[in-house]
């Protein structure tokens, strides 16, 4: 074993993974990359197929991206924000705000997002998301009842104590109940696996063969209902917009999100969109110009939620933007210790902000936007020849990110035993041909890098074909 290898197996805790396994095993590391490439210290390349874990937008070593990290080194590294202000954070707030209120035909009924609180990951940008939320409700309402939260069924957004206490995957979040605080659990719009759904089993594209009269809007209409009724109304009702990543890559039939805010308003709540992995340009490849998800459907939350692929992937950062309603509730004279008291130490780093603004400036650059139309294009061409694998249940692509779930029995859409790790077999015979990517359960998940070629993306798709082939055979 090399010796990068031997010191990562004597000392380091790699994260949701089963360390028996890992040690079982000698470790890819992985030492350069250049575009949606990298490369292990034995020299072999690998296609980042899950963008480094959905944060990398660009590529690896982007020249432009680059660039203006090393610029920002020439001046500085890291200052603080508590009490002190810097150019590239400042700078990136007012880019985020443009991004999330661009001009509209029609004026939005919800007021405009207008501030931007740093943090440093998707899991701390959506901890203080909740805090606000949950501190708003009790000034605007007071302290009776506590707030409370509806957050949808399979919903992961993190792994902080409040981001956990939102979540809704047993498997991650059971072991931390005696930790947690309850929140609700709405049903979530998954066609694939809806009870509701009338359609045929065909193993076509599952969300076109949606029939059903909306039973999950009335089913968290009647969430909402009664808790209002109890005199507990939700604070807050907390989604991914357009997909729900870690459920499984599961999207929302169009038209969903708009009927269940509409509803969310109307009964007083607010609404926390958690864009860590749909945002800039994710998910919205297509008419759709925008680059967050929840504008796109036309849903202006009041607290937007970014992270991930914020600094193209290059580092970690993340931003709460929220209205100036949310703010002005934290405005009061210094007695009376009204301010938000939270906050990090590398909080507005200038590193990270200053990658955030050259990715942004990438993400609006003309042509950007009809280049990742055309990739998108070009990606549901390379996923189509997968239906034809027995194994393939479902295959959902929204934008450049796309989940293939594999089932012991398309017709009945029985799923293996998790026992099995079929998703986790399937993504190491990937790795063992030069494709890198992490399953969600059985969902294997493909969100290549907007600089992916269309050759890289059929090998993405190629190549996870004859690793299903090799793990579970041809014949279904
Ligand atoms: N929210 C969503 C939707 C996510 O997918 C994730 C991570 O996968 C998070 C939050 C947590 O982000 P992080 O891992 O950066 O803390």
């Amino acid at each position: 074993m090399n010796p990068v290898a031997r010191l990562d197996h004597a000392h380091v805790w790699h994260p949701f993974t089963q360390m028996r396994d890992w040690l079982r095993r000698e470790p890819i590391v992985l030492v350069d990359g250049r575009g949606a490439t990298v490369r292990d210290l034995h020299g072999r390349r690998y296609l980042d197929a899950n963008a480094s874990i959905w944060t990398n937008l660009h590529g690896h070593r982007h020249p432009r991206m680059d660039a203006a990290v090393r610029a920002q080194l020439r001046k500085v590294a890291h200052t603080s924000a508590l009490g002190l202000a810097n150019e590239p954070a400042s700078r990136l707030a007012a880019r985020l705000v443009a991004l999330a209120n661009p001009p509209r035909r029609d004026p939005s009924p919800a007021p405009p997002l207008r501030k931007v609180f740093y943090s440093d990951d998707g899991s701390t940008g959506m901890e203080a998301a909740l805090k606000l939320a949950y501190e708003f409700r009790r000034r605007i309402h007071g302290p009776r009842p506590a707030p409370r939260f509806l957050s949808l069924g399979g919903a992961y957004h993190g792994d902080t104590i409040g981001a956990v206490s939102l979540g809704h995957i047993d498997r991650f979040h059971a072991a931390f109940r005696g930790l947690i605080f309850r929140t609700d659990r709405a049903m979530a719009p998954f066609c694939y696996r809806c009870p509701h759904n009338r359609a045929k089993p065909e193993r076509a594209d599952a969300r076109t063969h949606r029939q059903c009269r909306w039973e999950c809007v009335d089913s968290v209409g009647r969430q909402l209902e009664r808790a209002t009724r109890a005199g507990r109304p939700y604070a807050a009702f907390v989604f991914e917009p357009r997909l729900q990543g870690a459920a499984g890559m599961v999207p929302q039939p169009e038209g969903w999100l708009p009927r269940v805010a509409e509803r969310v308003r109307s009964h007083g709540a607010q609404l926390i969109a958690d864009e860590v992995m749909t945002g800039f340009g994710r998910t919205n490849a297509g008419q759709d110009p925008h680059l967050f998800a929840s504008v796109g459907a036309g849903v202006q939350p009041d607290y937007l939620v970014v992270a991930k692929g914020l600094t193209g992937g290059y580092l970690p950062m993340a931003a709460t933007l929220t209205t100036d309603a949310v703010f002005d509730a934290f405005l009061g004279e210094y007695s009376e210790f009204k301010s938000f008291f939270h906050g990090h130490s590398y909080t507005a780093n200038q590193l990270g902000a200053a990658a955030a603004l050259a990715s942004i400036g990438l993400l609006t650059a003309p042509g950007a936007r009809p280049g990742r139309d055309r990739l998108a294009r070009a990606f549901a061409g390379a996923l189509a020849p997968l239906w034809e694998s027995p194994w393939v249940g479902d295959i959902r692509r929204e934008g450049l990110v796309a989940g293939i779930e594999l089932v012991r029995d398309w017709r009945r859409r029985t799923p293996f035993d998790p026992a099995e790790q079929v998703g986790i077999r399937v993504t190491e015979a990937m790795a063992r041909r030069g494709v890198l990517t992490r399953p969600v359960g059985d969902v294997l998940v493909l969100m290549p890098p907007y600089c992916t070629t269309v050759r890289e993306l059929q090998r993405m798709a190629g190549v996870m074909r004859e690793a299903i082939d090799e793990v579970l055979g041809t014949a279904g």
